[in-house]
């Protein structure tokens, strides 16, 4: 039997013909031609007043922190089932994090809980769209509204997603999107700062350009650059962006493929949720998923453990994930402790993630669930036998 990865980075055809094309240009640095390429289409195609290409969505979100002007004293509300980016750009620019439990459906932030942890102090709202599904952001919007709180959207997992009508990360404030060689579109390492509230625009040019208005002077509208704010290295390189822009051109095929993975494993693995053995993801109606993602959830963490290691030794790499941040090293240190946030905990022992890649054959997944079907029927037959 031939190995079955998690992930398979996926080639769509043009990428390293752009590449080319970027050095025949003559710039391989910062905000070139595929630079704005890439940057026009998001902003077309999701309805985003400006993109701004970054060399992660870890650096976006860091840029969203800066934006809204978070520091020290200030708290900002998240969940604790996602990956440490979300949690430590807020650390980084000295806030501090607020865990809140997560909607045990669609492993969003449980925008029920969310009213109960605003305090004087909270500045933002974090929410995550985990899987590609988004969060229920109507109400997390009315809630900020309410409190007069920053929505920033840490949209990774979630483009070219949405909810109603609107592409995930034209929602909030501010919406982060990854590029990372695990998520649907990718270049390597890469990222987008979507900005949906103009008044930003011109600073977070200057932050992302270490300080300066470079931008501004490139456009004509000063006539020298100089250090003008603080600032980072935050400009992503063109050979990345040349490489994004075969992928971005392509998020319709590529968004049918994933479709159709996601389809065929929720097809097959139907009649272990009737039978009470599994649960499959949960799009609720409204959301429309860029399957970023299949998993499923066990009854209990000896049952994903041993789910995880059947399937390795059938040469079929399924994951875990999330470690609780509240119950990481850095969240301890904010005071959390065990069984602070029960669904959290529960789905971070329970959750496997099944491979997803793009060239995943039709008998690759069958075969991936006929495993899991005979592990877990011989698992409960068992059970019920002792
Ligand atoms: C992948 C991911 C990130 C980090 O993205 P990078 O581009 O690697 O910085 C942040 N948040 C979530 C939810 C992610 O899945």
């Amino acid at each position: 039997m031939s190995k079955i990865p998690f992930n398979k980075p996926f080639i769509a055809g043009k990428e390293l013909y752009y590449i080319a094309q970027a050095v025949a240009l003559g710039n391989i640095g910062g905000d070139g031609h595929f630079t704005r390429c890439c940057a026009a289409l998001m902003e077309q195609r999701f309805g985003v007043g400006k993109i701004l290409m970054t060399p992660s969505c870890t650096s976006a979100l860091e840029m969203a922190g800066i934006l809204c002007g978070l520091g020290p004293g200030d708290e900002v509300i998240l969940p604790s089932y996602t990956f440490v980016s979300t949690a430590s750009a807020i650390c980084r620019v000295g806030a501090k994090p607020v865990f809140v439990d997560i909607r045990p459906d669609t492993l969003n932030l449980d925008e029920r809980l969310v009213e109960s942890a605003i305090t004087p102090a909270t500045k933002a709202i974090f929410p995550v769209h985990y899987a590609g599904v988004s969060a229920e952001m109507d109400t997390l919007l009315q809630l900020a509204a309410r409190h007069d709180l920053w929505v920033v959207e840490d949209a990774a997992q979630g483009v070219n997603a949405s909810y109603g009508k609107q592409s995930l990360g034209s929602l909030g404030h501010f919406g982060t999107f990854s590029f990372h060689e695990t998520k649907n579109y990718m270049c390597g390492e890469g990222g987008a700062l979507a900005i949906n509230d103009p008044q930003f625009i011109q600073r977070a040019e200057i932050i992302r350009d270490k300080g300066t208005n470079r931008s501004q002077f490139f456009r004509g509208e000063v006539d020298k650059y100089t250090w003008v704010d603080i600032g980072s290295s935050y400009v992503p390189s063109e050979i990345a962006c040349a490489f994004l822009y075969g992928q971005l051109e392509m998020m319709d095929e590529i968004a049918d493929r994933r479709r159709q993975i996601y389809a065929r494993y929720s097809f097959l693995l139907e009649d272990l949720q009737q039978a009470g053995i599994l649960q499959r993801p949960h799009i609720p109606s409204g959301c429309q998923s860029n399957y970023h993602m299949f998993y499923i959830l066990l009854e209990d963490g000896p049952t994903r453990d041993a789910l995880l290691d059947h399937l390795r030794s059938r040469d079929i790499h399924a994951v875990f994930h999330y470690i609780p941040l509240h119950l990481s090293p850095v969240g301890r240190t904010f005071g959390y402790n065990d069984g602070d946030l029960p669904v959290t905990e529960r789905v971070s022992r329970c959750l496997l993630r099944l491979p997803f890649y793009h060239e995943l054959t039709r008998e690759a997944q069958e075969m991936i669930v006929t495993e899991i079907r005979s592990f877990l029927l011989g698992r409960r037959n068992n059970r019920l036998a002792a």
